[in-house]
């Protein structure tokens, strides 16, 4: 065992944060050191929440025919996808959405919709239909609607809304080769927006986009200094007719480290793994959970297929976890 990885582990068990000089020493390792990365991450994740594991599932209220050019994104209308042409749903089917999530064990149910912000039509729609599903189906109600302010931020949490999602992808350094329709301060501010207006946040990135591990690190840096309580972690499953259609798909090791490389620096935060997941992990899905992992988006993702409900809650169960359902 690596005795300094050791050392750093303490700090993070005794509640001290680690900080750039650790993290660099942490993200310079490699080959056997990794495992004894992942031995620690384990402990950390024990340590802070114990053998729960959140389940959550999303629901694409509106999807595709996004404005917005994120090059990863196979629901930019500037690509040529399946995903081109806005698709919305109807109240209905996301309260029918929303019921076959609770029947299925789901605390948290997410509503997101595609675009870079809302209008006040959809803002007002949602005050509406948001107290309705918590009334009628008791389920938690995430929401990620794009850049908002504060006063959206407020009515938002006014009807009922737990926690907002609003990933700022990447490193403010490696944002401007992502996107150019919007910048990184914008998504920022509307984190901090959320999280003045009393909303929990939901907010992380997108790796295997050709970042850097000093980007990763800067990223993870911004979001403890945003205070998330949630970093959904997504691996790019890449989607032709994207311009990352042709990225290389990350390999599970690879991953694994980054997830318990966050742990590290998150130690408090859930940490929850999102799109890519199936696809980039193949066999290695229940080892997150040993990596640091609190959390998984299951069902099926915005763009791509998931695994159902309750294959994820018998992995969750078959590593001796416990999963937080209803
Ligand atoms: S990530 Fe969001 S803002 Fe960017 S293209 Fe996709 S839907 Fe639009």
């Amino acid at each position: 065992m690596n005795e300094r990885i050791t050392h750093i582990a303490a700090d993070v068990l005794y509640d001290r944060l680690i900080d750039r000089t650790q993290i660099d020493y942490l993200f310079s390792l490699n080959g056997d050191f990794v495992w004894d990365i992942l031995y620690w991450a384990n402990k950390i994740r024990k340590n802070f929440f114990g053998e729960e594991i959140k389940v959550c599932s999303i629901i694409p209220a509106r999807l595709g025919g996004c404005s917005q050019d994120c090059k990863f994104c196979a629901q930019s209308g500037r690509y040529d996808t399946s995903f081109k042409d806005i698709k919305t749903l109807s109240d209905q089917q996301i309260i029918d959405a929303a019921k076959t999530a609770k029947q299925a064990g789901i605390r948290h149910f997410g509503i997101v919709y595609s675009g870079k912000t809302i209008s006040e039509n959809e803002l007002a729609r949602l005050e509406k239909l948001i107290p309705k599903i918590k009334n009628e189906i008791g389920i938690d109600i995430c929401g990620g609607f794009g850049i908002i302010d504060y006063s959206q931020a407020v009515r938002l949490k006014k009807a009922g809304l737990a926690r907002y999602n609003h990933n700022l992808e990447t490193s403010r350094n490696h944002f401007k080769d992502i996107v150019t329709t919007h910048n990184y301060d914008s998504r920022l501010e509307t984190v901090k927006a959320a999280s003045q207006a009393g909303l929990g946040i939901c907010a992380g990135g997108i790796f295997g986009i050709g970042e850097t591990d000093a980007d990763r690190i800067d990223m993870a840096l911004e979001l403890r200094g945003l205070g998330a309580d949630m970093i959904p972690m997504n691996f790019l499953h890449p989607i032709a007719g994207t311009p990352m259609g042709d990225m290389p798909a990350m390999k599970p090791l690879e991953i694994l480290r980054l997830i318990a490389l966050y742990r590290f620096i998150l130690p408090k935060a859930g940490i929850k793994v999102a799109g890519g997941r199936v696809l980039n992990l193949r066999d290695m899905q229940s080892w997150i959970f040993y990596a640091g992992a609190t959390a998984i988006l299951s069902g099926n993702y915005l763009t791509t297929a998931g695994r159902a409900v309750e294959d994820d809650v018998r992995m969750i169960k078959d590593f001796g976890l416990e999963a937080d359902l209803i």
